[in-house]
């Protein structure tokens, strides 16, 4: 006996339950609007995944009205950053210093983000979440995208929407589904990624980074006692690093922090508890065609400098569904073209900001890659100026940081 698939409606139908798809599907359903989310994954615990959130992000949670319940629920709050060069103190930044009324980036687990958005949104009646569901291909109808079909452990089903949005990240299957195409370019790192408690008298509210000629590495504060550290490796260099065995990890971290040396060679006594972060930038062209737009990493990855990811997709959520209001009122043959006009001007208007991110972030990539003597110093120097300039903190840092929020007092 052959069984249809059930058949859902929705105003809107997003692929992929995470910041960017929750944040709009929140945005969303306040207005009134009835949203479909579709994940594949049962269960929000994800690791050393977006816990970094920038400023702006964190104005943008309390926006969403969430900010409240994820201090309850737990977080960190980071004061400033310190980069070291060999050993040598050469920036320290406090945040304090900026004039926003979120100037503090925070550490917020990527699990709570995603259960205190998703059930901010069930509060709503026109909230559906559907976990273990994969959007296995798009319904299209004349040219323009009208729904999506979906399997879960069970059996298939179909979503019908009036607007398919792609949330669901760096390696989108839905771009491709769509035929948006998208150019990737590796970097020329990767970065492995692992989790320590932190020890006493380690400051639980300081980003460092850490250099040392062309090694780097990144300790960021994590909730509730953990320090997570992020070290770079050559492009795909997995392979050697195993190689030459885990106490070569453990030399490695000790040469840029000897003081985590006994927390590290405790806890990390096998490759189990480590993760390796691909490093690419993804940039399309066409972020939308008719009945289906891209959001968050699907539409544009980043690199971790600075912990924009999450901020980026959080700001499309909002930025996307506030685009959305009018069109989705309208009725008639009107709302398709609107609908479809809002996508445009989304591209248009988050685009830029996007790019000041990744300018900056690949700036960034490039001098943490510098190896020779001459070109370490000119670094060092850089940031030594940068340390000693409030002006150029302000720029330089503010542009990545402080792109939505207004100024107080300005
Ligand atoms: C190891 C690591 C560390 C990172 N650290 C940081 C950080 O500290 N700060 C920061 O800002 N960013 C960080 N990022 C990046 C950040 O996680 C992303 O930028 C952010 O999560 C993007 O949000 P998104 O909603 O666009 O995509 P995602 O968070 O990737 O969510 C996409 C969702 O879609 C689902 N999905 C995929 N395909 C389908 C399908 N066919 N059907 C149904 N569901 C599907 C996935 O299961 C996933 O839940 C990190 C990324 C990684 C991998």
């Amino acid at each position: 006996m052959t069984t249809t698939a059930p058949t859902r409606t929705a105003d809107v139908c997003v692929v992929g339950g995470g910041p960017a798809g929750l944040a709009l599907a929140l945005c969303l359903v306040r207005d009134g609007h009835r949203v479909t989310v579709l994940e594949q994954s049962a269960r929000f615990d994800r690791s050393f995944r977006g816990e970094s959130m920038s400023p702006d992000g964190v104005w943008l949670l309390d926006e969403l009205g969430v900010l409240a319940t994820l201090r309850e629920r737990g977080l960190l709050t980071v004061e400033r950053l310190e980069i070291s060069e060999g050993g040598r103190p050469v920036l320290r930044t406090e945040f304090d210093r900026f004039r926003y009324a979120q100037r503090f980036p925070m550490e917020i687990p990527q699990p709570t983000l995603l259960r205190t958005l998703s059930e901010a949104a069930a509060e709503h009646d026109g909230f559906t979440l559907l976990r273990g569901q994969k959007v296995t291909g798009l319904i299209e109808d004349d040219g323009v995208v009208t729904g999506v079909t979906h399997r879960g452990p069970d059996r298939p089903g179909e979503v019908r929407a009036d607007l398919v949005v792609a949330a669901d990240g760096r390696y989108s299957k839905v771009r491709g589904m769509a035929g948006l195409p998208a150019t990737v370019r590796p970097l020329e790192r990767d970065v492995v990624w692992l989790r320590l408690p932190r020890p006493d008298g380690w400051d639980p509210a300081s980003y460092r980074i850490r250099l040392d000629g062309d090694r780097h590495a990144l300790f960021i504060p994590t909730h509730p006692d953990d320090v997570r550290i992020g070290f770079n490796i050559p492009k795909g260099g997995l392979r050697e690093l195993r190689g030459d065995g885990i106490e070569a990890l453990h030399r490695r971290i000790e040469a840029l922090a000897p003081e985590l040396s006994g927390p590290l060679r405790e806890t990390v006594t096998g490759w189990a508890g480590t993760t390796v972060l691909d490093i690419f930038t993804t940039e399309v062209e066409r972020w939308s065609r008719p009945g289906l737009v891209l959001v968050g990493d699907a539409a544009h990855t980043l690199t971790p400098i600075l912990g924009q990811g999450v901020n980026h997709a959080l700001i499309d959520g909002w930025t996307l569904a506030g685009l959305l209001e009018a069109p989705l009122r309208a009725t008639g043959g009107r709302r398709r073209a609107l609908v479809d006009t809002a996508l445009l001007r989304f591209q248009d208007r988050r685009r830029r900001a996007v790019r000041i991110s990744r300018d900056l972030q690949l700036r960034q990539e490039r001098a943490f890659t510098l190896g020779g003597r001459v070109a370490v110093a000119a670094r060092s120097g850089l940031y030594r100026a940068l340390g000693s300039s409030g002006r150029l903190q302000e720029r330089v840092l503010g542009r990545a940081y402080f792109q939505l929020q207004p100024q107080l007092g300005a």
